[in-house]
């Protein structure tokens, strides 16, 4: 076949292809055009998913009948004043998006500009234009879009179902009303329930209308600028994580973007505190030199490339330990809520207000009944205290109490405040060894005679080509015959541990991480692994002073709020949440 010039229409479809991938991301291009024209009011209406309809109006600056005529071209912008792409301030720029919708489905634009005397009105049924017409309207434009890619049975296949489609559109008209919080935003239509957010221009109060109050209550805030990067927004605590990315928000220059850098660096900064499997919530917003991001890496601008990515990496990472740090002990104080939901007062048989009947015990739920019958069992361990004096001074309180061997009960001010010992000893060992690891090898300890440990070949390989680096943990151990390795010495951060069990541990790790990375980004997996054997393990009996030691040194210790897996070590009980738990309060 010759080689030949491809029609306008097609190219256009063509574009579509990469611009417009389903309804949302037509959503997205129309409601990015109303805030480059300035709007502070903005209306998204859809219809089945998006599929029957999708109509954005704004009051921005409107086009007068040139520009009206001009906008449903392709590669026709107001946007770029020279011909350059290093200096981007709108979040348009490329001039295809009107164009490409056009191509792929019946595309209705009308606009009025401050000095016109009407509104005009232009419309694209899948290429073909008509003629501009007058239309009666607002200043403004309103972009309608009707029957999206009804002939395109290629693009419709891989549709979702139309609530799928439609929460699509609501995310990213969140990540829209996030990136601009003194714009009103309302989300309606037949495919949900109205979403009205008016816009008052306060971030926080944004990011409370559409990530929740639970979140802002979670979070913490992020201030920081450096390598030229300045980083605002907020971190939730790691116990606020969730099971997927829906609550990540990433903005550079108030574009809403889906990035590697910002991943890694949100990743990485929360890599002690939250497992592999869950994401933290964040909204991280980022202003950097336009001249220093490339945005034009993506058809429909969702990616970009910074020139510094290192530089954006270390910033933000920084910015999120930071804040964290602050943030030291601190809980999310959902887990509290959840405690309380757990005591969820037994069903009574009927209302009466006479003497419970003792059958009413059986409806107690589960769990109740077992706590209350471990009481009377030996194993629970109860020992009262006197209340020192200075109680309230103390965040994590005083402790009053061991049970169960591992529950530490305190009383602070006006809380009731539980502490999984365990929990909590592995997260300051592990800080421990990562503050002396800082500074040099971590302190061993020299066993008597070596502890000679059998294992697979392959084990001892691994540990045997891992010594090095082990040493610098304090874990000294040598090759001992084709099946065992013999430890010399222990890091003294692990008192008298199992050191079997250690090894065996560590050695599992190292088989899972086989080549994966150097063995140098693994020291905090290694660490992880050392602290849970050197913790207080559950079952061990505290004295009362060895209690309020173990508080005082939480509260010295950064992010001692959650456990090296990410689980709460502590939570916290209001003395009103006690009180609204026996229904004393009304
Ligand atoms: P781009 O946004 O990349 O310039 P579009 O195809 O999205 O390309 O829009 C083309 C042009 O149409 C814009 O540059 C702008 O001048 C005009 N336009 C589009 N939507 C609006 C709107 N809601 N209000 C005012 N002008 C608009
Ligand atoms: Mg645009």
């Amino acid at each position: 076949m010759p080689i030949r010039h491809l029609p306008e229409d097609l190219i256009n479809r063509i574009a579509a292809g990469e611009v417009v991938e389903r309804p949302a991301s037509v959503v997205k291009e129309l409601v990015e055009n109303a805030i480059d024209a300035g709007a502070t009011r903005i209306v998204v209406t859809t219809a089945g998913g998006g599929r029957s309809l999708i109509r954005v109006e704004d009051d921005g600056a409107g086009m007068d009948r040139d520009d009206l005529v001009l906008s449903v071209e392709r590669h026709a912008t107001s946007k770029l004043e020279d011909d350059g792409l290093d200096d981007i301030r709108t979040l348009g720029f490329r001039g295809e998006a009107l164009a490409s919708i056009g191509a792929v489905a019946h595309l209705i634009v009308s606009s009025r500009t401050a000095d016109a005397t009407t509104g005009l009105r232009i419309e694209v049924d899948r290429s073909r234009k008509s003629g501009v017409v007058p239309q009666a309207m607002n200043r403004g434009t309103i972009v309608e879009v009707r029957d999206l890619f009804a002939g395109v049975p290629a693009r419709l296949k891989f549709l979702k179902s139309d609530r799928a489609e439609a929460a699509a559109v609501a995310d990213v008209v969140k990540r829209l009303a996030m990136a601009n919080p003194d714009v009103h935003f309302v989300l309606d239509g037949s495919d949900r329930s109205p979403t009205n957010w008016p816009g008052d221009g306060d971030l926080a109060a944004r990011v409370m209308q559409v990530m929740g109050a639970d979140f802002a209550e979670n979070a913490v805030p992020l201030q920081t600028s450096r390598h030229g990067v300045v980083v605002t927004g907020l971190a939730g605590l790691p116990t606020y994580s969730r099971a997927n990315s829906l609550s990540q928000f990433y903005f550079v220059n108030g574009r809403s973007v889906r990035d590697k850098v910002l991943l890694g660096a949100v990743r990485a900064a929360y890599a002690d505190f939250v497992f592999r499997d869950r994401f933290p919530a964040i909204a991280l917003f980022l202003s950097v030199d336009p001249a220093a991001v490339d945005v034009n890496v993506h058809p429909a601008k969702a990616e970009l490339r910074f020139r510094d990515g290192g530089g954006v990496r270390s910033a933000v990472i920084r910015a999120i330990i930071d804040a964290l740090g602050e943030a030291g002990y601190r809980a999310s104080s959902t887990v509290a809520d959840d405690v309380i939901s757990a005591f969820r007062v037994p069903e009574m048989a009927d209302a009466a207000p006479s003497p419970i009947p003792s059958r009413g015990y059986q409806t107690m739920p589960r769990e109740f009944v077992a706590a209350i019958g471990g009481l009377a069992e030996p194993s629970a361990r109860y020992e009262a205290f006197e209340p020192p004096p200075e109680e309230a001074t103390y965040p994590l309180g005083t402790a009053r109490a061991q049970m169960f061997e591992n529950f530490i009960v305190a009383q602070n001010g006006d809380a009731l405040v539980l502490v999984d010992q365990h929990a909590a000893h592995e997260r300051l060992v592990y800080e421990k060894f990562k503050s002396q690891l800082a500074s040099g090898p971590v302190a061993s300890q020299m066993q008597l005679i070596p502890v000679v440990i059998e294992l697979p070949e392959e084990d001892c390989s691994r540990l045997e080509d891992a010594a090095p680096t082990l040493e610098r943990l304090g874990l000294y151990l040598e090759r001992f015959g084709p099946r065992a390795v013999a430890v010399r010495e222990t890091p003294a951060l692990l008192g008298q541990s199992d050191i079997d069990g250690l090894v065996k541990d560590i050695a599992d790790g190292l088989a899972e991480w086989d080549s994966s990375e150097a063995l140098g980004d693994r020291l905090d997996a290694i660490i992880a692994r050392m602290a849970c054997h050197g913790s207080v393990r559950s079952g061990r009996v505290l004295r009362v002073d060895e209690m309020n030691a173990l508080l005082r040194e939480m509260e010295r210790t950064p992010h001692s709020g959650q456990c090296i897996h990410g689980r709460p070590t502590y939570v916290e009980l209001k003395k009103a949440d006690l009180e609204r738990m026996f229904g004393r309060t009304r």
